[in-house]
């Protein structure tokens, strides 16, 4: 045991350990990683990055720190020698809610990347009173409440820096929080978040909903306000300009602290444009250049070398076009930079789809970041290539240079040591701990693939996880699951194009087969964890639906010991430390060409369990990396969907009528079982989409997953050795997806640090 850091802390605490309550200790340890932190600040020499982007979802930070601040078991071992346990402490620790999903658990990633390989990159993003917000499930269907996270020791203090910024005529300032990323065994970076002072938790009244015009109060509440009505849209753009102009004055006074004339900027500076929501940074840099003396082709010139955009989505709806009276009533002081850079882009083709300002008046965010930034980049091999041959083709072929793919990764010290510390533990014992720092280690599991003691006892860990899940599951929710059942888990955001429902249909499609007597290979724990966007219709019907049929099937004798679903409330990154460890079947069923990259299918496979999904995303590159047999495959290629979309020739209701089971699965929903558990309005309007719209085209899939899914729970119940086999190929083969690898793609060819 360290006698140092029981010293320490006690001295923190003002007492003997043992006489501390879990709050004195859990501050005394915000105080302890805050000093160690601090030691390993390092000076910025050269190019520093600046990520910017509207979500960090960071998760619970103090294990996390003590991890990569070497200090995790000693800490531990002291708390325990004095009777105390740091998972009780974990507990006290709020998540912070600054992030969504995919996107801002990536920038999360690479923060700590970025700090473990000691290279300089700050995040600035905003301070989040309430974030998104905090799912309750109520008489089946989700509501809303705000997420007050914020306490007064919260990670992220408040500096004496400001900044004005004018909105709508008005100046507002910017107050500047800093929060310590620290990088494993490497430097300590920031996590730069604006505020402002007069924002007023009071103003929410009933569920989420505020007065949407007190910009002055209600500024940074909530990310991704509410955007149905034309309030909401305005108050997205003052969060964005917001966060964009505060971050840009904020690394021009760092690059001239450091000796930047202006002129040379991109040698100080790098920015990557995470999605479009920091789109605005690109006019706003060219204002304050101009501002402070430099001429708009130079400025124009010094942005495009210096900024970089990463694009996460081919969704229509996800790329940002503003009406431009929107910016006019917001950001008037854009206006003119924007139409110059628009007739600037003019100037270099022809092509009119690629304007940054259209037929209607629209700003296309995106168009504006691919003519100004040096770099565009996908998140997997599929979707770039997707990028460069449809969605953003026109593009391609005018800037063919500026584009490339950066496959997304996961960070392995949350992902995997803090975690699941008993497989971590049990991987050190076979290979060494080499695999912490260089990922690709873990290939060194390979030639144990055959030995029958190793498999034993990843399986063991497996089981001893499933138990803890299943502990977790009735202590929060009350439920008990079988944990000798297979884990089947679906978490991630809930929509459409993830395809929770088809998940649903063959729920359903289980139990009508169970109910007429045919007993599946093995019981299954069917695990769902998703928020849905609160005006997102059928994203709530399919969590009603799902909600429903658990009630279902828990009411029936016959069916319940063979098949169970459980709904996480409020999934987030917590909920996803407690679950992946405990997963045997992954599930990545979106719809192929639709998800980007994924990350949640990353964390899984590196935590041993097997992907059931389409080639989308990164899923085509996991199968690259493990092998047909070691993953479970199915549906429509993404070509085949394309072409589907372009023919316009897809008719649900042929695909409903063509395939009895899919038949009786889609009736079901309105069936008398579910009628008298659920409610009809939302059953039968998600019923009435699937068999007449079904826009992300379930149906045909439904079939080749059902078959799939069975081959799987098969091959779990005949042949336990061997799954745990492909269980074990898929760890050794995750060092590809380290997040450390993507960073050090990031540096190597678009940002080039130090
Ligand atoms: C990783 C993660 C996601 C992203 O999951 P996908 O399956 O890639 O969509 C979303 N939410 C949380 C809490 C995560 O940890």
């Amino acid at each position: 045991m360290n006698e140092g850091i029981s010293a320490k802390l006690a001295v923190l605490c003002g007492k003997p350990i043992q006489d501390a309550s879990n709050q004195e200790l859990y501050l005394a340890l915000l105080r302890l990683v805050e000093e160690q932190a601090a030691d390993r600040v390092q000076p910025v020499t050269g190019r520093k990055l600046y990520y910017i982007s509207a979500e960090f979802l960071i998760g619970k930070l103090l294990s996390n720190n003590l991890i990569n601040l070497g200090l995790y078991d000693d800490v531990r071992d002291c708390l325990a020698a004095a009777g105390k346990s740091l998972s009780d402490l974990e507990e006290l620790e709020p998540e912070p809610s600054l992030g969504n999903g995919g996107l801002g658990r990536l920038a999360a990633c690479f923060l700590d990347s970025l700090a473990t390989l000691n290279l300089p990159g700050d995040g600035i993003g905003l301070r989040y009173h309430c974030g998104l917000f905090r799912q309750k499930f109520q008489d089946g269907l989700q509501t809303e409440t705000p997420d007050l996270w914020l306490t007064d020791e919260s990670w992220a203090k408040p500096t004496d820096t400001v900044y004005p910024v004018e909105l709508a005529g008005q100046v507002y300032q910017a107050r500047l929080y800093r929060l310590a990323v620290t990088g494993y065994n490497g430097r300590t970076n920031s996590l730069n978040l604006f505020d402002l002072d007069t924002v007023d938790e009071s103003l929410i009244s009933e569920g989420i909903s505020f007065d949407k015009s007190r910009i002055g109060e209600n500024l940074t509440l909530f990310l991704y306000p509410d955007d149905s009505d034309e309030a909401g849209r305005l108050l997205r753009i003052y969060q964005q300009y917001f966060m964009v102009s505060a971050g840009a004055q904020l690394l021009l006074d760092e690059c001239v602290a450091r000796g930047c004339n202006y002129h040379n900027l991109p040698d100080y500076a790098a920015i990557q444009i995470n999605d479009t929501h920091p789109s605005m940074v690109i006019p706003e840099l060219i204002r304050l250049l101009e501002q402070r003396g430099i001429g708009f082709d130079e400025a124009v010139d010094i942005v495009t070398r210096t900024c970089a955009y990463t694009n996460h989505t081919i969704l229509a709806e996800a790329l940002e076009k503003w009406p431009r009276h929107y910016l006019e009533q917001v950001v008037p002081q854009l206006i003119p930079i924007i139409e110059k850079l628009d007739a600037l882009a003019r100037t270099r083709t022809e092509d009119t789809s690629t304007a940054i300002i259209d037929g209607d008046d629209r700003v296309h965010m995106a168009h504006m970041d691919i003519h100004f930034t040096h770099s565009t980049n996908g998140v997997a091999a599929l979707h770039t290539e997707i990028l460069k041959n449809s969605e953003l083709k026109n593009f391609y072929q005018l800037y063919p240079e500026k584009f490339n793919n950066k496959t997304n990764g996961i960070t392995f010290r949350r992902w995997l040591l803090a975690c699941n510390p008993q497989l971590s533990g049990e991987i050190e014992a076979l290979i060494g701990p080499s695999f912490k720092q260089d990922a690709g280690q873990l290939e060194l599991l390979l030639p144990m693939a055959d030995n029958r003691d190793v498999l034993r006892r990843l399986s063991d860990i497996k089981a001893r996880n499933k138990e803890a899940l299943a502990g977790w599951l009735y202590q929060k929710q009350g439920v008990l699951v079988n944990p000798k059942a297979m884990f089947s888990i679906q978490s991630k955001r809930l929509h459409e194009y993830k395809r929770q429902q088809l998940n649903l249909l063959f729920l359903i499609h289980q139990y009508l087969e169970i109910k007429n007597g045919h007993i599946p290979a093995v019981p299954l724990v069917s695990i769902f964890g998703a928020k849905a966007a609160p005006a997102y219709t059928i994203a709530k019907d399919i969590i009603h639906a799902l909600l429903t049929l658990s009630q279902v099937i828990a009411a029936s004798p016959e069916v319940s010991p063979w098949l169970q679903i459980v709904f996480v409330e409020n999934y987030n990154v917590t909920a996803a430390e407690k679950m992946i460890p405990a997963c045997d079947l992954s599930e990545q069923i979106s719809l192929a060409s639709k998800e980007a990259s994924g990350t949640g299918n990353m964390k899984f496979m590196l935590n041993g369990a097997v992907t059931l999904g389409t080639m989308d995303g990164a899923n085509v590159e996991i199968a690259q990396q493990v092998g047909n047999e070691n993953i479970y495959i199915f549906g429509q290629t993404s070509n085949q969907v394309i072409r589907r979309y372009d023919a316009g020739d897809y008719y649900a209701h042929e695909w409903y009528e063509g395939d009895p089971n899919l038949h009786r699965a889609i009736d079901f929903l309105t069936g008398p079982e579910m009628l008298r558990a659920g409610r009809e309005e939302n059953l039968s309007r998600l019923q009435d989409d699937l068999r007449n719209k079904d826009w992300f085209q379930t149906l045909p899939d439904f079939n080749a997953y059902l078959v799939r899914k069975e081959q799987a729970m098969a091959d779990y119940a005949k042949d336990p050795l061997g799954w745990q086999r492909k269980c074990l190929v898929n760890i050794a083969k995750a060092g590809f997806f380290s997040s450390d690898r993507t960073i050090a793609e990031y540096d190597r060819d678009i940002w080039h640090l130090g």
